[in-house]
């Protein structure tokens, strides 16, 4: 790898440029990655890629798309399984960069987030691999649907969970035969570097993952516009989306969008209150900027001062401070931009009548200096019109309304344009049958939040997506499936 510009995060060292065809490529522009743990400290100055920066990466990865797509999936599986080790060895360096560069908390990353991502790497490698062409015989003829690779894949993603989402798009991808162009996004660009190190060190072969750091209205609109560009997996917010839906519709090229959430989180007076109250309280985790969180807390009215009594003892146990550190359950919030954009909502939250009844401001946590930490907060709409309960607003604000009826409850449950998630807490089989169906959501978890399935479809309704990604969706999304016809007794 040729060796350009490189900074040590964390104790790790990390490139600053693009990763193209093998190799690393710089740009002449740059742009500042600070972190969100202290806004004083400078991270990187990043490669600020442009219309020739794209145009080089896609040429790359279309170089690379016959002989990656031509091997056997058995094959592809033994460059995703030394790419997954590459990963376990080297968790705790990921995981001290992610923590620096986008703020979650270390112990969590630590603990879970970076091997999942070489648990998704070796899930769609054994997935590929196990795929059966299905075969019938039908009006004289021998039938059977191929999974062809469909050529280079955009892969866009967000700042709130990097490595997580970088990882979970690009498994399917590689899988299926694409090679990748990755885009990270501008305010958290460093795991997607260290994620290309890893596959220069196992030998991926050059062009198949393509690593472009940059702007997204500059580099990312730039790629997404590219005819070769054979799919395009976005996740990030609606309003991205739509740009990339148009560049997507111009060139016919399918495209999956995960977008934002305004999850409901449902609390039954049959439910176990202790429990549904502390699970509302960690909705505050990695200070909101969750989008399958349940932010709109929807408690049926008969038990709603249990509820609340409960809610804030768990929301009084939540620790603002440094995510590098155990004792922190809060973190700062990823940008001064964002803060503003957080604190706004809860301003003219208030300016429109909605009672802040807990939190509702900046906080100061010792020893930064910039600081970027909201309070844990909870607001009571004046009206289900307001902006506070219909916008998302990513970060550590959530709204209480109560409902009398289990109708009144799904009405409210789906009374805004999103549907990524819902949180459901009920005692019973039947309701939580009823319920969790009724509720319009792509996921939807009862008595429970997160845990989730590899293997099982994942999306949005209404603004919260386009198309569904996760076990075998993901890799049909990346194929182009053939259906190869043979006229039965004509060969031999
Ligand atoms: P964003 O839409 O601003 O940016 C996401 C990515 O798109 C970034 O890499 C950005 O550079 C790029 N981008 C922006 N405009 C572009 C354009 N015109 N062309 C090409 N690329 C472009 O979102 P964000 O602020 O980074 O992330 C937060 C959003 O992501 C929230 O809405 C959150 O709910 C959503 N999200 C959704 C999921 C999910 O699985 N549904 C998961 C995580 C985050």
């Amino acid at each position: 790898m040729s060796e350009q510009r490189r900074v040590e995060v964390a104790g790790t060292s990390v490139s600053c440029e693009h990763y193209i065809g093998g190799g690393r490529v710089g740009s002449d522009a740059t742009f500042e990655d600070r972190s969100p743990i202290d806004w004083s400290w400078k991270l990187a100055d990043i490669a600020r890629g442009d219309r020739e920066t794209a145009a080089a990466a896609v040429a790359a990865a279309e170089g690379a798309a016959s002989a990656w797509g031509a091997l056997t999936a058995a094959e592809r599986a033994t460059h995703l399984h030394r790419l997954a080790d590459a990963i376990d060895g080297r968790v705790e360096q990921i995981a001290a960069v992610e923590c620096a560069d986008m703020g979650m908390l270390e112990r969590s990353l630590r603990a879970r987030v970076i091997a999942r991502g070489a648990a998704n790497l070796r899930n769609y490698a054994d997935l590929a691999a196990e795929h059966e062409e299905p075969v019938w015989s039908s009006k004289g003829t021998a039938n059977r649907v191929i999974r062809q690779p469909a050529g280079p894949a955009v892969i866009i993603t967000p700042w709130n969970a990097p490595w997580m989402l970088a990882t979970w798009k690009l498994a399917p991808a590689l899988a299926a035969g694409n090679p990748v162009i990755l885009k990270p996004a501008e305010w958290s660009p460093l795991s997607a570097s260290l994620l290309a190190d890893l596959a220069d060190e196992v030998e991926l072969p050059a062009g198949v993952l393509n690593v472009v750091q940059g702007i997204g209205e500059e580099v990312g609109a730039e790629l997404v516009s590219d005819p070769r560009v054979r799919r395009i997996s976005f996740t990030g917010s609606p309003e991205a989306a739509r740009h990339i839906g148009v560049a997507a519709a111009r060139n016919l090229v399918p495209f999956t969008a995960e977008l934002g959430g305004k999850g409901p989180f449902v609390v039954f007076e049959d439910a176990d209150i202790d429990a549904a109250a502390k699970k509302a309280a960690g909705q505050y985790d990695d200070a909101g900027q969750v989008c399958l969180a349940g932010t709109r807390l929807l408690v049926q009215a008969s038990v709603v001062d249990e509820f609340l009594e409960a809610f804030h003892r768990y929301a009084d146990e939540q620790v603002l401070g440094d995510p590098r550190e155990d004792a922190t359950t809060i973190s700062p919030l990823i940008h001064p931009t964002h803060l503003e954009r957080v604190e706004g909502f809860v301003d003219r939250a208030r300016a429109a009548g909605d009672r802040v009844v807990r939190g509702g401001r900046r906080a100061e946590v010792d020893g930064a200096r910039e600081g970027l930490w909201f309070e844990p907060t909870l607001i009571e709409p004046a009206s289900n019109d307001h902006e506070v309960v219909q916008h998302e607003i990513f970060g550590p604000v959530l709204t209480l309304q109560t409902f009398g009826s289990e109708d009144e409850a799904v009405e409210l449950a789906n009374a805004t344009d999103y549907g990524l998630s819902g949180i459901v807490y009920t005692g019973s089989r039947e309701r939580a049958e009823r319920v969790g169906r009724g509720v319009r959501a792509g996921t939807v978890w009862v008595n429970t939040f997160l845990v989730r399935d590899l293997t099982a479809p994942f999306g949005g309704m209404g603004i919260s997506g386009i198309g569904r990604e996760g076990g075998r969706y993901a890799l049909e999304f990346h194929a182009d499936l053939q259906t190869l016809q043979i006229l039965e007794g004509s060969v031999e």
